[in-house]
């Protein structure tokens, strides 16, 4: 393996340069097919496919996701994510590089300017782990631009400026990448803009480099304004001890932690897996946000699942588990039209009767009450 040594980023007195980021956990990121054999995760005999594979798309597997693998399963949900497969190399007609139009919608560099009342904030395109999925991935990675000091500023007048942007998302890349003192002067100018009254902080650290969630991090979060952290995560497998810690930390500094999960064939397309992830967050004070349909991203119809197939299993998990547990399905419009929530419907046209409410037993009950229709 040979993979340097974890670093913050970017590095001091450098606001572009550099890959980030082995773990401060055992071990260091593997980044190279050679790091992944090295590390018996595959064969010997895909390095030449891992390897022209991750010449298109960045790698990352920190040791807290490495360890997780089961390198005997071939269906591993874990490695599904992370380890790269020849698939990716083809793209679907529907698919596109940019998938979710952030281009279109960002008025100056590291602004992504949807609805009026909120915008992203992308100060770095670095991650601690590089998901096969990635709705972003033609961008992020370790070679990824980050905000040189005058873009950024440049980005923060673009939000002063306009007393409509109420909701700011720090996103990227992954914010949480950044060294804790950065990090802070970004959350300070932030909190320093009258008209905000919500910072949103987009993250896989907690999960994917939980080690990473130090005091100094913690710390650096501090506002007056309303802090939110909202991690990623896809699997119940990826809710270890030490990411149960690192979001405890958060929590108790009084942070609200909310959670978006990528709906992935293959590695959480059922009801049952589902279910234990939301419930597992949820028993960790991390409330379920999101659940995404996979977007057209190039080289990701391996993942992507059908809207029924993701309907099915919402459908499912309505009566399984309380409203706690329950994310809102979502699909992001191909071009930048925003998120539209795309789950099933309980509710039967009323025209000029009653309405009709399916209940957990597929009964459609009248409302106001006046009779019943079985499906
Ligand atoms: S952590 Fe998020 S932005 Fe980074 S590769 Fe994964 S999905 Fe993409």
């Amino acid at each position: 393996m040979t993979s340097p040594k974890r670093q913050h980023y970017p590095p001091p007195g450098n606001a572009v340069a550099l890959p980030p980021s082995p773990s401060r956990g055992e071990g260091v990121t593997l980044r190279t097919a050679a790091d992944l054999v090295a590390a018996g995760l595959v064969d010997e005999s895909r390095r030449a496919e891992i390897d022209a594979v991750a010449r298109e798309f960045a790698l990352a597997i920190t040791p807290d996701m490495a360890t997780l693998i089961d390198p005997a399963d071939p269906a591993d949900p874990i490695a599904a994510q992370f380890v790269p497969r020849a698939a990716e190399l083809a793209t679907a007609p529907e698919e596109r590089a940019d998938p979710i139009g952030d281009e279109a919608h960002s008025p100056v560099k590291g602004i992504v300017h949807r609805y009026p009342d909120r915008v992203l904030l992308k100060p770095l395109h670095v991650c601690p782990v590089y998901c096969r999925f990635c709705f972003r991935r033609e961008v992020v990675g370790p070679g990824g631009e980050a905000l040189t000091p005058s873009e950024l500023a440049a980005a923060l007048d673009y939000i002063r400026a306009r007393p409509a942007i109420w909701e700011v998302i720090v996103t990227g890349g992954d914010p949480f990448m950044l060294a804790p003192r950065r990090l802070s002067s970004i959350v300070g100018a932030l909190d320093g803009i009258a008209h905000l009254g919500v910072i949103r902080l987009h993250t896989r650290v907690p999960v994917a480099d939980p080690g990473c969630v130090t005091a100094d991090l913690v710390t650096a979060l501090a506002a007056e304004k309303a802090v939110f952290v909202v991690i990623h995560a896809n699997h119940p497998r990826e809710l270890t001890p030490a990411s149960r810690a690192a979001c405890r930390r958060l929590i108790d500094a009084g942070i609200p932690v909310l959670s978006q999960t990528v709906l992935l064939k293959g590695v959480n397309d059922d009801a049952a897996t589902l279910t234990a992830l939301m419930r597992g967050l949820v028993a960790m004070r991390v409330k379920p946000y999101y659940l995404h349909h996979g977007d057209l991203a190039r080289g990701t119809a391996q993942f992507r699942t059908t809207i029924e197939a993701g309907q099915a299993i919402q459908r499912e998990m309505r009566f399984r588990v309380s409203g706690l547990c329950q994310p809102s399905y979502v699909l992001d419009l191909p071009g930048g039209d925003g998120k539209v929530p795309i789950g099933p419907s309980y509710l039967a046209p009323a025209g000029d009767g009653p309405f009709l409410v399916e209940d957990r037993d597929g009964i459609r009950r009248a409302y106001p009450p006046e009779g019943e229709i079985k499906n």
